[in-house]
């Protein structure tokens, strides 16, 4: 049986009907750009997340919310922003583009997210801000980033476009630091119909700020005191959210149900691991017992107890003879793919081994490093069926057994 790594026909066609007369009425309201639809959208999302409507801006994209926040904060040459280097490449795309230098941090080896230390030790006079970021569905250690970035007066962006509604300590992500950005491209949690975004803006006047810059910084209209770009959600995607955003809540019960189930038929394997719980390399001085020459074969993802994680991703690290170089993974990305089963490697390169990044002094980030080479993303898509996780789950067994 082939078991996609996603579908998102599976998702769309019980909501077919609701789909199509909400795009008919976008179609006859004549109104394409922004109006109504999305300031309704705007103001269920801040419903949600325990914000005012004001402080929710719909965007074009998750990279455009991350690079709007980045000029609201007027950010530019001269200026660090400091990044995790494991993550999706706009985290730093959108430092470089305001013409700042994106400054890469190491991440936790237990929950993939920026590790504090690393952020703290990164810090010089010329640092300006500080984007952690959601991986996979789970919040980076907050308190921690948020303490540090205030003893230094440094900004923080939550790069949240993996994590909408997933919660640390009871808070909402991208609630937590000065800004939030999101995302809503067809494969996150929340997926639309093309490209869409939104930010999130804790004070209210750098949100009325973002918002002029989401229309070319003009008010009045052809009047611009401000530089800003066209940064704006369709009037029909935001309709066509607002269908799916009550159905979220539903989505991510599923994802996490699969996660359940992968650990508990997984763990029940010898060589197969998740990190101890407590063990965060985040909040305690963790040595990574990863890094030791091991039988452990495979590391199943953790959500801490402190976490609503919403498993936007079910990412497993591959050990063992060949793992550093990424062999190990590769193998078992081969063996999977050669039994039809969708997998992907989120993400073969840290940002600080990129190309288009060589130009900086490079760090040394061996975390990020080991990840890369390690990691290997599962199907978890809230439409999988039970029979499909078992193929899943079987051919990964069968891997094991002749591994
Ligand atoms: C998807 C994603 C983005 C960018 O979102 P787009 O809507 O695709 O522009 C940014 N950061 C992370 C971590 C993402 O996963």
């Amino acid at each position: 049986m082939a078991v996609p790594l996603f579908t998102l026909a599976r998702q769309n066609q019980p909501l077919r009907e609701e789909l199509l007369q909400t795009f008919e009425k976008v179609l006859d309201s004549g109104m394409y750009i922004l109006g109504e639809e999305v300031t309704q959208f705007e103001a269920e999302l801040a419903q949600a997340n325990g914000l005012s409507p004001e402080q929710v801006i719909g965007v074009s994209s998750g990279t455009d919310a991350l690079l709007l926040a980045l000029m609201t904060m007027d950010l530019g040459p001269g200026d660090e922003v400091i990044c995790p280097s494991f993550s999706f490449f706009a985290t730093a795309g959108g430092i470089a583009r305001v013409g700042a230098k994106p400054v890469f941090a190491d991440v936790c080896p237990v929950c993939f997210n920026l590790d504090p230390d690393s952020f703290a030790a990164a810090i010089t006079p010329r640092t300006k801000a500080v984007i952690p970021v959601h991986l996979f569905g789970q919040c980076a250690e907050m308190d921690r980033i948020n303490e540090i970035a205030r003893d230094h007066g440094i900004m923080v962006l939550e790069d949240a476009a993996q994590a909408l509604s997933a919660r640390y300590r009871e808070k909402p992500a991208g609630t937590m630091g000065d800004f939030g950005a999101f995302s809503f491209f067809p494969t996150k949690n929340l997926g639309g119909f093309g490209d869409g975004g939104a930010l999130f803006v804790r004070d209210p006047d750098l949100a009325r700020k973002a918002r002029l810059l989401r229309v070319h910084g003009g008010y009045p209209k052809y009047y611009h005191s401000l530089v800003g770009g066209n940064f704006r959600l369709d009037a029909l995607q935001a309709a066509l959210l607002r269908v799916k955003l009550p159905h979220l809540a539903g989505f991510s019960a599923a994802r996490a149900a699969h996660a359940e189930a992968y650990h508990e038929a997984l763990l029940a394997e010898d060589r197969v691991f998740v990190p101890g719980e407590g063990q965060c390399h985040c909040l305690n001085d963790f040595s990574d017992s990863r890094q030791e020459p091991s039988q452990r074969k495979l590391w199943l993802p953790l959500a801490y107890q402190h976490n609503d994680c919403i498993w936007n991703q079910f990412t497993i690290l591959v050990d063992g003879p060949g793992a550093a170089t990424g062999e190990a993974r590769d193998n078992l990305l081969a063996y999977l793919r050669e039994n039809n089963i969708g997998a992907e490697i989120y993400y073969p390169v840290p940002l600080h081994q990129q190309e288009c990044f060589a130009s900086s002094e490079k760090p040394e980030l061996p975390i990020a490093d080991s990840l890369a080479a390690r990691c290997l993303s599962l199907p978890i898509f809230p439409e999988m069926t039970a029979q499909e996780r078992n193929e899943v789950i079987q051919t990964l067994l069968s891997w094991l057994h002749q591994n």
